[in-house]
């Protein structure tokens, strides 16, 4: 069976394997991977390691921290403007879609939200056109909205104010200048492994800017001092982490991994723009190469579609709820088996249905 799951990463046999024995025993400890304290020399190693990986695939220069936390991207929304807002300053917003809409209203309790761009039918506010304050504390963007299939393929230009960008379904499927960034963020969920762990990625100059009440878990520069053990860390997704990593750069890196997901989607895209019966209401420039979501001629056939693609072990297609229709996420743990799998089932259904 397939799965196409947009919530959770798709795990490489190879690592479920490894992840199965490390439940049982972590290497010489004699105890469980799910036994380790956070505290003790064990785990020590198993962050070491990630983050060694982690800046090894990034070619992450040393003036960044990754911070190793729990909360997932949404409770980055807030931890942002906590950290970064100061006590009044205002932040630039580019609003693209449904990720980036949650973002803002969660911001707007904590910051002087300025929305500098919206996107709309299908397209994304090209960097140029964002009016970008130079009196912000920072600039927000959602490099790929997952609920409408709509990635940013440039990156936006550096500027004055540090660039911040919410990467949770497209981190580590691509090269990233992060010296372009000051802060990048991400859910683990994706790309990563396991639900639980959120990284995020800081440039040193931006730390210890956070408003007073900032309880220390939340506080980007008393995790990034205590080696992001303010409080007990994810520990067994860091491990999932460390696994996905190593997998990631023995695949040849995230410039493999791109030709890969642009290799992977490109086949979904060919069947979808074959003729009329499907449709993407992505524009062709800003089509996701992780989120490839489609329509079907009648929304009662997306019903039938799914229910026939389960029965073929194609699983987890459904669209995003404030959205609607088919979305195959394409994270860099989907084969290119299974993507074949699915675009001849497309084919075939539309063969029928049509
Ligand atoms: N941002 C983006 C772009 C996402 O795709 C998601 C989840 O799909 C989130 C944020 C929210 O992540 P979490 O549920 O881990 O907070």
């Amino acid at each position: 069976r397939f799965s196409f799951a947009s919530a959770s990463s798709k795990l490489p046999a190879e690592i479920l394997a490894a992840i199965s024995a490390d439940v049982i025993a972590w290497q010489a400890s004699g105890m469980s991977a799910l036994e380790l304290p956070f505290t003790g020399k064990d785990f020590a190693d198993i962050l070491a390691q990630a983050e060694h990986e982690l800046r090894a695939v990034l070619e992450l220069p040393e003036c960044y921290r990754i911070l190793f936390l729990q909360g997932g991207a949404s409770t980055q929304f807030t931890t942002l403007p906590m950290n970064l807002a100061g006590e009044a300053r205002p932040c630039d917003y580019v609003l693209s879609g449904h990720w980036s809409r949650r973002a803002i209203e969660a911001a707007s309790g904590w910051c002087d939200v300025r929305v500098i761009a919206s996107g709309s039918n299908g397209s994304l506010p090209e960097p140029a056109s964002w009016r970008r304050s130079s009196d912000a504390a920072y600039c927000h963007y959602t490099s790929n909205e997952t609920a409408e299939g709509l990635q940013y393929h440039e990156y936006p230009e550096a500027s004055d104010v540090p660039l911040i960008a919410d990467m949770t379904a497209d981190f580590l499927t691509r090269p990233i200048p992060i010296e372009r960034f000051g802060l990048v963020y991400a859910s683990a969920q994706k790309n990563l492994g396991a639900a639980g762990l959120t990284i995020v990625i800081v440039h040193e100059d931006l730390l210890g800017q956070a408003k007073h009440a900032t309880p220390a878990s939340l506080d980007y520069a008393r995790q990034a001092a205590a080696g992001s053990k303010v409080n007990t860390p994810p520990t067994f997704a860091i491990l999932v982490a460390l696994r996905m990593l190593t997998w990631l750069r023995a695949q040849g890196g995230l410039d493999a991994a791109a030709a890969r997901n642009i290799a992977k989607s490109a086949k979904l895209y060919a069947v979808i723009d074959a003729d009329n019966f499907y449709r993407c209401l992505a524009a062709p420039r800003y089509r996701s190469s992780v989120s490839v979501c489609f329509r079907l001629p009648q929304p009662e056939l997306d019903l039938l579609f799914l229910q026939e693609a389960q029965e073929n072990g194609l699983c987890h297609l459904q669209g995003h709820p404030a959205v609607g229709g088919i979305r195959a996420s394409l994270y860099n743990g989907v084969t290119d088996e299974a993507v074949t799998a699915l675009a001849d089932f497309m084919s075939d259904f539309k063969r029928r249905r049509g």
